[in-house]
């Protein structure tokens, strides 16, 4: 009980480390032939969530643990760690279809980033519905299925909660990246990097917890304002309770501008917006464009599922799906993967990889081409 909870802590606070769990069949009560099938990533934390809950709820299904390389859901599936392969070998290996009589399966909605449901029922021969965004609502959205209000279950949220274990992570995986310049500068500088390691935790928290209210876009701008208003905070403490010099006082605020902004920089990298973030500082391409093409959509609806931000609506009436909040795109791709007639325009699936080191290549390709072409 107590190793299980310190086990939950540390996958918690350290889900940068990929903490795989066996992937495979795993049963929540006591189902049969007739018991609901749900498929989810193989992040240890994840599987002993989905367990958990759905002891709580008396839930009685089969749970495929698909193997993604101990990487949690949105992660995995924006990686490509969790696909329609993925999703297609573990029925396959599994021993799932010899145990039930229906052919329906749950995945998590965070999954359709990778998953593409249209290849996995023609695969398959199943029948695959994404789930709610949580698995602490699937009571609910099984009692309504199929209810337009089933929306309110779809849409991502960061809680308080979830930002502050966003910013321990943040905090840890900035720390790989800096601590050989800390260790570095504490040559010259005495006690530096445990003073430093502590402000990097600190600010990566609060750039976390408090991105909803800092100023400026998110990303670069928000860890900068967070910078210069901690300076500010820090300069009039410095005044009034501390008596260090100007120097010292001027280095402090320097490491702290820096640190925030880069923290702010890195901070959407734990969602997908980064890759579109990278495009607009490298490539100056506006953040997130989704366009729906009126012509080919369907009204089928899907892109309404999938989309975590609300970002679409259907208009019942003429059968076409709209764009009502461009603002909230988190530049998952799901709705891109999933809309059954390329029928949603967009500027950040090109096609071609968009990390940052393709980024800045396909860039200087393209620069070139135009001088080599005018
Ligand atoms: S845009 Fe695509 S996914 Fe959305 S309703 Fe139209 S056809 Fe379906
Ligand atoms: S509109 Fe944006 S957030 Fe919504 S599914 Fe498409 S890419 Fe993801």
């Amino acid at each position: 009980m107590m190793l299980n909870l310190l086990k939950d802590i540390w996958f918690l606070f350290g889900r940068l480390f990929p903490f795989p769990a066996k992937p495979g069949l795993r049963r929540a009560g006591n189902p049969d032939r007739l018991s609901l099938v749900l498929v989810t990533c193989n992040f240890e934390l994840t599987v002993r969530k989905v367990l958990r809950t759905l002891e709580c709820d008396g839930i009685d299904a089969w749970l495929l643990v698909a193997p993604t390389k101990g990487i949690n859901v949105w992660c995995a599936a924006s990686g490509g760690y969790f696909s329609t392969d993925t999703v297609v070998s573990i029925i396959k290996t599994s021993g799932i279809e010899n145990l039930v009589d229906h052919r329906d399966i749950i995945l998590p909605q965070l999954s359709a980033t990778g998953i593409n449901i249209w290849a996995l029922r023609e695969r398959t021969g199943w029948k695959p519905r994404f789930g709610p965004v949580d698995i602490k609502y699937l009571a609910k959205y099984l009692e309504c299925v199929g209810d337009p209000f089933e929306r309110k279950y779809r849409r991502i949220e960061f809680p308080l909660g979830d930002r502050f274990v966003m910013g321990t992570n943040l905090g840890f995986s900035s720390l790989l990246f800096f601590i050989l310049p800390f260790l570095v500068a504490s040559i010259w500088m005495d006690g530096l990097w445990w003073k430093s390691i502590l402000l990097l935790f600190f600010l990566a928290i609060l750039n976390s917890v408090l991105v909803f209210l800092l100023p400026g876009k998110p990303g670069v701008q928000k860890g900068f304002s967070l910078g210069v208003i901690l300076s500010v905070i820090f300069v009039v403490i410095r005044q009034n309770i501390w008596t260090i010099g100007h120097w010292e006082t001027l280095e402090q605020i320097g490491w702290i501008i820096l640190l925030s902004t880069y923290l702010g920089y890195d901070m959407p990298s734990w969602s997908p917006l980064w890759r579109a973030e990278i495009k607009e500082l490298v490539m100056g391409v506006k953040r997130t464009l989704v366009e729906v093409i009126p012509e080919q959509c369907i009204g089928c609806g899907l892109c309404t599922i999938v989309c975590p931000a609300g970002v679409f609506e259907l208009d019942s009436g003429i059968k076409k799906s709209m764009v009502v909040r461009l603002d909230a795109c988190q530049a998952c791709g799901a709705c891109i993967e999933n809309c059954p007639k390329e029928a949603i325009k967009n500027n950040f699936r090109s096609g071609t990889c968009s990390c940052p080191t393709c980024t800045v290549i396909n860039s200087v390709k393209s620069s070139k081409r135009k001088v080599l072409h005018p």
